[in-house]
Parts: C-alpha cells; sequence; structure tokens
C-alpha cells in the first residue's frame, strides 16, 4: 500500500465526524430517576422507564438539557426552541425497550463551527499548504505564519440515550463469537448521551484528531463530561471518502468505529485513506460499509454493509411531549458558560504577551493553563518578563512528561508553581544555563526539592564572570592552532567546536552566551 503523504498528492480525503459524549457529571438517567455509576455491581441502578417495561413513562431529565445547551452555545450552534425526540427501533438485548429515544430533524443544536488550528507536523498532511501565502484563504482554511486555521462546520448535536452493556463469556477476548453465553448488564441503558456531527469539512487524518482534541477541551471547561475516551465516555466514529483532486463530487464514504484514542483515530484515518486509494486505483468500488480499526494488526475489517434510515423506522416517541426551551432558560445556561479554552489563549495573549502558538498551547490541558496561571500569581511584577521562559517550560519540559508518564498529576507533584518561578528565575538570570535547568527540572521532580538547593547541592552555578571565561577561551584559542588556521580560512562552523572545549574545561558551567562573544572576538583578532 501507498503511503499517506504520497496518496494525498492524487486523491483528496473528505471527513466527517460523529462524537457521541456520556454526560458523566450527571448524577441520573436521561428519562428516569435511576443513579449514573460507572462500576456499580450490574443491574443495580435500574427501573420500569429503563428497562422499557409496559406502561412506564419517561421523563426528560431538564440538568440534562441543559448541558446540551451549554455544549451547543460553545461550539457556535443555534439553539432550537423547538424540538422532539424519536424512537429509533431496533432489535438487540442490550436495549429493553427495542428502541432508543434519540432526536430527530431538528436537534435541539443546529448548524455550529469550531475554527482549528493546525501548526508544525499536523499541518504537514495537507497537501500543498506552501502555495498559500500567510493570511491567504483558500476553501475553509486560512494560511498562518505556522501552519493553517480550518473552518469545521458542526451539523447539529442531539440528545440521546445509551444502551445497556453485553458482556459475552466464554469466547476470546470477551467477544461474541466463540461466547457459551452472554449477560447484560442495564446500568448503562438510558445515560444522557449527546452526539456532535460535523459536516464533511475534515481533510486530513491531523484535522480530525485536532477536532477532537479540542472538543474535548471544550467538554472539559464546560463540565458536562469527563471525556475519557479508554472508559467510552466519549467516542468517535470517523466517516470517509475519496475524490480526486480536482473534482468535486463526494466518493462512496466507509465509517470507521472503535476509534477510541487520539493515536487510533489517526491511524485508522490514515489506513482507511490508503486503503480506499488502492482499491479505486485498481480499478475496483468502495462499499458503503461500517469498518472496525484494528490497531493491533493495523487495518481495518469490514463489520456491517451500511443499514439506511428507514430501518429503523424513526418515529416521533408518542410517550414525550415536544419540547418547548424557554428564552429564560437559554439564556440562564449562557450565563453559566466559563471561560473556553480559545478566549483563555487569547487573555494568555493580551495579558502577558504570550505567541498564540504558546498560549494554545497552554490551554491545551486544564492542569497546564491552571499551573501557568499560578506561576504568574507568584511572579507576580515579574509575570510579563517572566511568561515566555514559563510557558517554554509547561510547553516543553511539563508537557513532554504528561505525554511520557499518563500517571503523572501537574497539580500534586514535587514541581509547585513557586518552585518552577525559582528554576525559570535561575535560568533567566543567567545563574544556570538551560542545559543546566534541565538537570534542575529532572531533579526537583525525583528528589523533591528547591531548585536552589539542587544548584548548590550540585555546585552548578554558572559562571558568567568575564575575567574567568576569557582565561579559558585564550587557553583553548591556543592549544588549538590547526583549527584556528581553519576557521580563519572560513570553516565558520568550528566555533562550536571551540564551545565544547571551551565548556569541558569550565565542567558545563559557563555561560554559553559569553563564551561565544569571547570566542568570536578572539579568533576575528
Ligand atoms: P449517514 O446517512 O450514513 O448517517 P450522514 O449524511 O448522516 O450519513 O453523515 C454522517 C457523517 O458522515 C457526517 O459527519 C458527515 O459529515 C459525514 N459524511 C457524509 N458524507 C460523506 C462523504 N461522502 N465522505 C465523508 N464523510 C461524509
Ligand atoms: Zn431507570
Ligand atoms: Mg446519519
Amino acid at each position: 500500500m501507498k503511503k499517506l503523504e504520497e496518496v494525498l498528492k492524487d486523491w483528496e480525503a473528505v471527513i466527517g465526524l460523529e462524537i457521541h459524549a456520556e454526560l458523566t457529571t450527571l448524577t441520573t438517567k436521561m428519562f428516569c430517576g435511576c443513579k449514573l455509576e460507572f462500576g456499580a455491581a450490574p443491574n443495580t441502578h435500574t427501573c420500569p422507564v429503563c428497562l422499557g417495561l409496559p406502561g412506564a413513562l419517561p421523563v426528560p431529565n431538564k440538568a440534562a438539557i441543559e448541558s446540551i445547551v451549554l455544549a451547543g452555545l460553545a461550539t457556535n450552534c443555534e439553539i432550537q426552541k423547538h424540538s422532539l425526540f424519536y424512537r429509533k427501533n431496533y432489535m438487540y438485548p442490550d436495549m429493553a425497550k427495542n428502541f432508543q429515544t434519540t432526536q430527530g430533524p431538528i436537534a435541539f443544536c443546529m448548524g455550529g463551527h469550531l475554527e482549528l488550528d493546525v501548526d508544525g507536523a499536523a499541518a504537514k498532511e495537507r497537501y500543498r499548504l506552501d502555495d498559500l501565502a500567510v493570511g491567504e484563504t483558500e476553501g475553509n482554511i486560512t494560511r498562518t505564519s505556522d501552519g493553517y486555521t480550518a473552518h469545521v462546520g458542526i451539523t447539529r448535536i442531539h440528545m440521546e440515550e445509551d444502551a445497556g452493556k453485553m458482556v459475552h463469556i466464554g469466547g476470546g477476548e470477551g467477544r461474541i463469537a466463540g461466547a457459551t453465553h452472554s449477560l447484560v448488564d442495564y446500568n448503562r441503558a438510558g445515560t444522557p448521551l449527546i452526539e456532535l456531527v460535523t459536516e464533511p469539512d475534515l481533510r486530513t487524518p491531523e484535522e480530525a484528531r485536532l477536532f477532537m482534541q479540542k472538543l474535548r477541551q471544550i467538554y472539559l471547561a464546560i463540565g458536562i463530561s469527563d471525556c475519557s475516551m479508554e472508559e467510552g465516555s466519549l467516542r468517535c466514529d470517523g466517516n470517509v471518502s475519496l475524490r480526486r483532486r480536482g473534482t468535486t463530487q463526494f466518493g462512496t464514504k466507509t465509517e470507521l468505529k472503535n476509534m477510541n484514542s487520539f493515536k487510533n483515530l489517526h491511524d485508522g484515518l490514515a489506513y482507511e485513506i490508503c486503503r480506499q486509494a488502492e482499491v479505486l486505483e485498481e480499478g475496483g468500488i468502495i462499499y458503503q460499509e461500517t469498518r472496525h480499526w484494528d490497531p493491533s494488526a493495523k487495518r481495518t475489517i469490514v463489520m456491517r454493509v451500511k443499514e439506511t434510515a428507514d430501518d429503523y423506522r424513526l418515529f416521533p416517541e408518542p410517550d414525550l411531549a415536544p419540547y418547548d426551551l424557554s428564552d429564560e432558560f437559554i439564556e440562564g445556561v449562557r450565563a453559566k458558560l466559563p471561560e473556553l479554552p480559545d478566549q483563555k489563549a487569547k487573555r494568555y495573549e493580551a495579558d502577558f504577551g504570550l505567541s498564540a502558538y504558546d498560549a494554545r498551547h497552554l490551554v491545551e490541558h486544564r492542569a497546564t493553563a491552571n499551573f501557568f496561571e499560578s506561576c504568574m500569581g507568584i511572579a507576580d511584577g515579574d509575570a510579563a518578563k517572566l511568561a515566555k521562559p514559563v510557558a517554554n517550560l509547561v510547553i516543553n519540559d511539563i508537557a513532554a512528561r504528561m505525554n511520557a508518564d499518563e500517571s503523572f498529576d501537574l497539580a500534586n507533584c514535587p514541581l509547585t508553581p513557586a518552585r518552577a518561578v525559582e528554576l525559570v528565575k535561575l535560568l533567566a538570570e543567567d545563574a544556570i544555563s538551560s542545559k543546566q535547568a534541565k538537570e534542575v527540572f529532572a531533579a526537583v521532580l525525583d528528589e523533591d526539592k528547591d531548585p536552589a538547593a539542587i544548584v548548590e547541592e550540585r555546585g552548578m552555578k554558572q559562571v558568567s564572570d568575564t575575567g574567568a571565561i576569557e582565561a579559558v577561551v585564550d587557553a583553548v584559542v591556543a592549544a588549538h592552532p590547526d583549527e584556528v588556521a581553519r576557521y580563519k580560512e572560513g570553516n565558520q562552523k568550528l566555533i562550536g567546536f571551540f564551545v565544547g572545549q571551551c565548556m569541558k574545561e569550565m565542567r558545563g558551567q559557563g555561560n554559553p552566551k559569553v563564551i561565544n562573544q569571547l570566542l568570536a572576538q578572539k579568533l576575528a583578532e
């Protein structure tokens, strides 16, 4: 199979996402008063409504409606004042009612959008981005200095309920194939779910990943879900099709399931794009089907051929009255909107003079944003001066730690905001070199000590005293006449060699800025 990069030269990928979020921060189910609790003993949170017993009548959970309206407002949707619940009929043991209560053509939230910032390596997947000048717009993207922004339409966000959970016994890895019997747990049945559907506006797997990450940040900020992809409270299906570059008609799409991490979402889509290209280039056709991404085998396999909407016999739910939202209700929810990640980033740019790039990466996690703000509070009068170095520490060193170790808890680690500010000050005052700062950073985390104490203990102080450095520089220059001659003949790269020798002499404690300056001066003599 060809590589993604090759495929995307000839083909344009068209991607749309369907993202389900369980409203895990609520206390009760969607249409009954049963408790919402992950991991409770099977079938301990059920009642006639969520078991679909005859005569039981559903009552919508007002807090769930508040959550979906909050989600709609946070994603620029239009809130529909009048909408209906529908029945989506199907028979499977995980849904005792034999239908799922969902919404019809009009959902609570319609027609929203998000702006995606795509930069760095992620921007490289976009074909011929460099044909655009900074600030130039083409289709739904606008070129920026370090990548581009993409405008992604949101078709709708609708309210629905989750099904129960099947457990298959006797087969391999809990799969139905080979199982001797199956158990069903209805605790999850009736859990409030919201499904967001995007327009087919995404063009690369990276854009799909970034959209999902951005939506997760927003949902976490508004507090409607714990958004755990691992535990399944945030789930994503990826729809993807190809069309020849230069054509406008959409191709037939396939739908990918089981993309339970950002990496799987990206890699599953990348694989599927390459697979479809191969089929099409060999003269085959793409069938509209649902496929399963298998991350260990690194391929997608057919799950089922797509059912059409008619199969579900969608019709308005006769047990629920049409839902009307008042202006007071909507405005009441709007008043609860917290500061969203994009707004926070803009504030960091304005208040601390950070670049858009730095600000955006600081707000990627709530933990890093909170940490940064605590540091700025401590830095106080020096906040403007220390913002950039603190941002560097957070975006580079701390984020790397968080990526490497999922259990790393920034809010409860030995590197307190006060210590971070102390470390950054030592660096800003040239007391330690940036290389030493990395060592101190690691030592603070390992030994739970103040940066100043570590610097003291390890005798790390950076030497910036010009006299002391000059003596070393003179000695190094005198000891290497051949290199000096070659440098003077134009081999400027040798400066690195001289800096290295000086550093070695000074056991890594010389201020590289001063060393560089003095060397340049002496070698020019
Ligand atoms: P379905 O009827 O199969 O559910 P929808 O029109 O409801 O399809 O769209 C479901 C998702 O698939 C949406 O996110 C939409 O943007 C996306 N989508 C629709 N058509 C295509 C296509 N040709 N290629 C890729 N994605 C598509
Ligand atoms: Zn119930
Ligand atoms: Mg659909």
